[in-house]
């Protein structure tokens, strides 16, 4: 097969690069013929990473971008010298991890080097005085957590592509786990890392536990989704694995009382590891044999940490549920969240039956998260060919919450399923703004929230561009994505 059989979806800025042979053989130099790959198997393999329409494009024949080599370095001085290298023939280099993100921010949109992390995947030091570990940013998820659960620790950060994404791809995008109540994001968990710079420099930011020495500029690395910088090593908080975990569940009238109930335990600095509401259409989807949760809103909790504490922290929680009207579920419908936590079948059969699905998660103060829920709702269900709208709310901060939209449907004759994904996603985001939320809450930008940045940011972007024109000047570093309005819609 070839690839002119395919036809490429990112394709407006795409130039061919005259001399490959000649830059094929400059990167066997740097890192060995091993670690490079023209091979169209390989080319295939990274058209792409886990945005949901990828998985309709791809039963259709259609490829999103397309690299033109395919790279796996072992150190950082191979890193280093293949962006210098690219620097040199100005060739767009993007950081590819385990390809788990899905707003777009690992797809070659403009062809050049994939800089595949996977051999960055080495654990460098637990430190059990400290709490600490450093690992590679390559390393697999799940592997560290298995590490480190073998020696009675956790990081607390368990999204649920733990086992398909890596220490790097969750800096790159500010994730979150599904345990983030208690133990924070991963801007909350990063104590340390190495980064090599567009040009091929070095740099390291001490570990500490906070400071006052100036700027912290190694925040602007946690969400810079491969266009300032390679992470390439990290330290990390980590926790004594939990001596007891407490499984509650309550079934609320309606979404807003479930939200104060939840508002009430946090103004109480009572941090569940594991909170979720789960609206009504939800609540039928996933717990149907919950006769108390019939057309209610279901929440599930997990406290977690040392028995005496987590004794307590049940004791509030059931309280504050009750005064809001909370019908106690029992522990069932918990066990049945930790089995099917990790499923996403539903999910990936949608493409077989023409659906175009998506996630979209989004954050918000308290005094808006009710208002966005119903603002979302009412939106997408003015937009033709909409199948399903339905939400979950599942992190939580004593000021606020992350909320994940859910949505599905056919585009109409004559529109293609990128006019339908860009008219939901731009209809969503509307929605999310007019009502006063922020537009991400831990998938990141990438392609799919690029051309609403403007508005999220106001003037700041500006400024944020000039960063990027500093630290690459040749933008060489993941072009196309953050900073570049890869689609219509946004504030103009
Ligand atoms: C089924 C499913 C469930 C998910 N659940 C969650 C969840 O619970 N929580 C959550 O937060 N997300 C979730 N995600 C999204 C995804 O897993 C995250 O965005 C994850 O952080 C991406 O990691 P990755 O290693 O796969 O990165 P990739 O997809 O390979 O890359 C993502 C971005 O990071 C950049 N990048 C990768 N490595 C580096 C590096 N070392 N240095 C600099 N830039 C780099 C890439 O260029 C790209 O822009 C889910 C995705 C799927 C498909």
């Amino acid at each position: 097969m070839d690839f002119k059989d395919f036809e490429l979806i990112y394709k407006e800025n795409r130039s061919e690069i005259k001399n490959k042979s000649n830059i094929k053989l400059k990167l066997i130099e740097i890192i060995g013929e091993k670690n490079v790959s023209t091979e169209e198997v390989d080319l295939l393999a990274y058209t792409k990473d886990s945005t949901l329409i990828g998985f309709n494009w791809t039963i259709q024949g259609l490829i999103a971008g397309l690299p033109d080599f395919i790279t796996w370095p072992e150190n950082v001085i191979h890193i280093s010298e293949i962006l210098k290298l690219a620097n040199l023939e100005k060739i767009p280099v993007i950081p590819y991890a385990e390809g788990s993100g899905c707003v777009g921010g690992a797809i070659p949109i403009y062809g050049g080097i994939i800089l595949d992390m996977k051999k960055f995947n080495k654990i460098l030091d637990i430190n059990e005085k400290n709490l600490t570990v450093t690992a590679q940013a390559g390393i697999n998820g799940m592997n560290l957590e298995r590490f480190l659960e073998a020696k009675g620790y956790t990081t607390g950060h368990i999204p649920q592509s733990i086992r398909m994404s890596s220490l790097g791809g969750w800096i790159a995008h500010r994730a979150a786990g599904q345990f983030s109540t208690k133990y924070g994001k991963i801007e909350d968990i990063v104590l340390g890392m190495e980064v090599v710079l567009p040009d091929g420099k070095l740099i390291n930011f001490k570990t500490i536990p906070r400071a006052s020495t100036g700027p912290q500029l190694d925040k602007l690395f946690i969400g810079g989704e491969g266009t300032l910088g390679i992470v390439t090593k990290a330290t990390l908080k980590i926790w004594p694995y939990p001596e007891k975990r407490s499984l509650i569940s309550y079934a609320f009238p309606t979404f807003e009382d479930s939200l104060e109930a939840i508002r009430q335990i946090l103004r109480e600095y009572i941090f569940p590891a594991v909170i979720r509401i789960y609206d009504q259409f939800e609540t039928m989807r996933h717990f149907p044999d919950i006769e108390k949760a019939k057309d209610k809103v279901m929440v599930v909790f997990i406290c977690e940490g040392i028995k005496k504490l987590v004794d307590l922290e049940e004791d509030i929680t059931r309280e504050k549920c009750i005064k809001e009207s909370g019908i106690d579920c029992g522990d069932h419908p918990v066990e049945h969240w930790l089995k099917t936590r990790f499923r996403v079948t539903e999910t990936s059969t949608m493409p077989f039956y023409k659906i175009v699905f998506e996630t979209v998660e989004v954050a918000s103060l308290w005094e808006n998260a009710a208002n966005i829920y119903h603002t979302v709702l009412e939106s997408m269900n003015k937009v033709k060919g909409l199948l399903m709208i339905t939400a979950h709310v599942s992190h939580f901060y004593p000021n606020g919450v992350g909320i994940y939209f859910s949505w599905g449907g056919v585009p109409l004759k004559g529109n293609t399923d990128l006019d339908f994904y860009q008219e939901c996603w731009n209809t969503t985001i509307k929605a999310v703004l007019d009502a006063g939320g922020s537009i991400a809450h831990h998938h990141g930008i990438g392609i799919n929230r690029a051309h609403w940045m403007d508005q999220e940011w106001g003037v700041a972007m500006n400024t944020m561009r000039k960063i990027k024109n500093l630290l690459d000047p040749k933008n060489i570093l993941n072009p196309g994505k953050l900073y570049v309005r890869t689609w219509k819609g946004g504030d103009n």
